[in-house]
């Protein structure tokens, strides 16, 4: 027993440390399915209340949807629970190749690995493909799990502004003459601020000094772009972005997994030398299985993706309308400006007593001072959720001298 009470003691006060600086993460408990219209126990212990869901990731309404849990039964019904092994074992169904394959014509790729999460996808990713010879450029803002699948690989690595191109070129002129291979690294969609990556832009540059460009496109595959395809569709450069990561546990069903979408020989070295690949299980049937159904709906029509559009529209409209500062964009993540971090903290816990479930966003998941309620859409929202939720923020914003 090395566990001391000073030990105890340590890590005690490391706890008091985040909660002093208001980083504890204190979960909430939802009584009932995800969607639109949940149960939440709210402070704990107290009566679960029904409210509006306007913070999950559920951005096509595809987590409790029916034709997904229908699928995700049949797949447990006819082919198990789970895989007991790692896919190069005896971990791979057939569903499993037929989900990559369809993931990867979805995507305009030409091969696609699944993992059991994008963490691990963009884990895997860097230490395979690059070494010491190479250089990753990437983004500021990128997610924190390619940040640590950058650290886990021996490339040399810069950085350059967000979604800043001209100082992503200074980048570009000074690495050209020191790298075999450069690849740019970034988000599609920027979650913090829900804006998009100049993916244009970025081809462009890329072309122009033989750079790979690697975008994790997890909170946009689904719904960003003309059909859905992701922020390389929105900017036309689907054929000129190299490798695309995302997750399934977004836009695509919400439950889990990750993508890796590129060349072939990729995925093949990713399947021969991709740590979190060969030594964790494999993707579940009934995750398999649904996610198979997912495919189908989001390649069938756009439907979702176009009343997601509209939602997202008319929820900026009509709060820009009331005077709430917004971060301008077109995605549905739509961060409501506040500045303090006390105030957007309050405005959200007085919108879940209006029954709003958002939760407020402050350093240092933003900067400092640029504290945030961040809105997300939903397809499963109705036009009167929306004006719901838009009422109670005017309420509880004239309450707390936000807006007049
Ligand atoms: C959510 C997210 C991930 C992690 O996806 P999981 O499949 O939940 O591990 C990775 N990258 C980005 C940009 C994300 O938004």
């Amino acid at each position: 027993m090395a566990y001391s009470n000073a030990v105890r003691e340590q890590f005690r006060n490391t706890l008091k440390e985040v909660e002093e600086a208001g980083l504890y993460k204190d979960e909430r408990y939802i009584c009932s399915e995800q969607g639109v219209e949940i149960v939440v126990e709210y402070p704990r212990g107290s009566k679960p209340i029904k409210v509006l869901n306007f913070c999950a990731n559920n951005y096509l309404g595809l987590s409790s949807h029916p034709d997904v849990t229908a699928a995700a039964r049949k797949g447990l019904e006819e082919r198990g629970y789970g895989m007991s092994s790692v896919r190069f074992i005896c971990g791979t169904q057939d569903l499993h190749n037929s989900l990559e394959k369809r993931i990867a014509e979805y995507l305009g790729k030409e091969d696609a690995i699944l993992f059991s999460s994008c963490f691990d996808a963009n884990a895997a990713i860097f230490e395979v493909l690059f070494d010491e010879k190479d250089v990753l450029l990437n983004d500021r803002l990128i997610h924190a799990s390619l940040i640590d699948g950058i650290r886990l690989c021996s490339a040399q690595r810069d950085s350059y502004k967000n979604a800043d191109v001209g100082h992503l070129e200074k980048k570009l002129e000074m690495w050209k003459p020191r790298a075999r291979n450069i690849c740019i690294v970034t988000d599609g969609v920027f979650s913090m601020d829900g804006i998009l990556a100049p993916l244009d832009k970025i081809a462009d540059l890329a072309d122009r000094y033989g750079a790979m460009v690697l975008v994790d496109d997890s909170h946009a595959t689904g719904f960003i772009g003309k059909t859905g395809r992701g922020t390389p569709e929105h900017f036309g450069v689907m054929d000129r972005i190299d490798i695309i990561t995302t997750t399934l546990g977004k836009a695509l069903g919400g439950a889990s997994g990750g993508v890796v979408a590129g060349p072939r020989e990729v995925t093949e070295m990713l399947r021969n030398r991709g740590r979190p690949y060969l030594f964790s299980n494999a993707v579940p049937p009934p995750i398999i299985s649904a996610a198979l159904r997912v495919i189908d709906l989001v390649s069938e029509t756009t439907k979702l993706r176009d009343k997601l559009e509209w939602n997202a529209r008319y929820f900026r409209e009509k709060m820009d309308a009331a005077g709430f500062r917004l971060v301008p964009g077109e995605t549905p993540i739509v961060p409501v400006m506040f500045g303090d971090a006390k105030l957007a903290n309050d405005m959200a816990r007085e919108l879940l007593q209006e029954g709003i479930y958002v939760i407020g966003f402050s350093h240092p998941v933003v900067p400092m001072g640029k504290a945030r309620i961040r809105v997300q859409l939903s397809a499963a929202h109705e036009k009167e959720h929306i004006d719901k939720a838009v009422d109670a923020f005017v309420k509880v914003g004239k309450k707390l001298g936000v807006i007049r």
